[in-house]
């Protein structure tokens, strides 16, 4: 099911109407054999509409179509288009805005915008291996405040915290010549920043970090090094941040100059998207289109969306046996 496809008009002739992306699916999920996503059974009916099934088990009865449960549940707009928006959005470097993404696409803006929040659902790294080796670790301000106060020369402005009221310190870890995690936190916290880099480094590595004070204790187990940035030291042979300082760079950039605006509520969302397109840096643009495609049984409603406010992660419970 490799999908060998260049740029947007490739993919279009590859999928040029919903029945192509739809039976494309129909392979991808069920393997051909429609299956159903209610009580798992594999009799089905057809019914009357191309790609509509009846689920053959007398409890069961329903009616479903292959997008039940995934990203594409409940949606009107076409397939294709779909994977259109989806190309789109992970393979621009900076991302794209719901208003360039509706005019691109000849849909309304908040279509656009629920369908970017869903691909952001969808490529959100759920397994989340623990990261090792050397791991450069940072944290930094954004948040929907910054627009207004951003100077154009001045585009790394911090604002005086806390006074915004929309803030949020994100969290950054990445490992040298491997992916980053990202995390949002209410505010910089030593102790959560401290536990979230016992939940996602392992134990042993080398931590690369500022001279901030929140690394200077409880961090047993794990070796650090770091670079003094107020005293204009950056690098020091193999002690240096470079790689996280660039993944800000990069997300500072799309932030203020695609979203101009993110509401602390979805700012994590907004990190998972650029973290998948910085883990997935080193493929083409088609693999990454289909490493994405990989996990679409991931729904995310729109109340889902509006309602809930943003959590922070669940604090780390150590493991002893990894301890030891
Ligand atoms: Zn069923």
């Amino acid at each position: 099911m490799d999908l060998h496809f260049k740029g947007l008009p490739q993919l279009l002739k590859r999928f040029p109407d919903h029945e192509s992306a739809r039976e494309y699916l129909e392979q991808k999920i069920w393997g051909g054999t429609p299956f159903c996503p209610f009580c798992k059974c594999d009799k089905w009916y057809k019914l009357g509409k191309e790609g509509q099934y009846k689920c053959g088990n007398k409890e069961c009865h329903k009616k479903y179509t292959v997008t039940v449960g995934t990203i594409f549940h409940g949606s009107h707009i076409p397939l294709n288009i779909w994977f259109c928006a989806m190309y789109i959005a992970s393979s621009h470097k900076k991302g794209i805005s719901s208003h360039q993404l509706a005019k691109d696409l000849n849909l309304t803006q908040k279509s656009a915008w629920f369908m970017l929040h869903r691909i952001r659902e969808m490529v959100r790294d759920k397994k989340e291996e623990k990261l090792s080796g050397i791991v450069e670790v940072d944290e930094t301000y954004m948040a929907r405040k910054f627009h207004s106060e951003l100077k154009p020369q001045n585009f790394d402005y911090t604002p005086s915290w806390p006074n915004i009221k929309e803030k949020g310190c994100v969290f950054g870890m990445a490992q040298r010549e491997g992916k980053v995690r990202i995390k949002v936190f209410e505010s910089n916290n030593a102790e959560k920043l401290r536990a979230s880099i016992k939940k996602h480094v392992k134990k042993h590595s080398w931590l690369i970090t500022d001279g901030s004070n929140i690394y200077n204790q409880g961090l047993d187990g794990y070796k650090r090094e770091f670079v003094i940035h107020s005293t204009k030291e950056y690098v020091k042979g193999d002690i240096y941040t470079n790689n996280i300082e660039n993944f800000w760079g990069l997300m500072k950039r799309g932030i203020y100059g695609i979203y101009h605006q993110v509401s602390y509520k979805h700012l994590q969302r907004y990190c998972d998207e650029f973290s998948f397109r910085y883990n997935s840096r080193k493929i083409p643009d088609n693999v990454r289109f289909e490493l994405s495609l990989s996990d679409i049984q991931t729904r995310l409603t729109y109340f889902q969306l509006i309602k809930n406010g943003y959590k922070e992660e669940e604090p780390y419970q150590e493991e002893k046996s990894e301890w030891d």
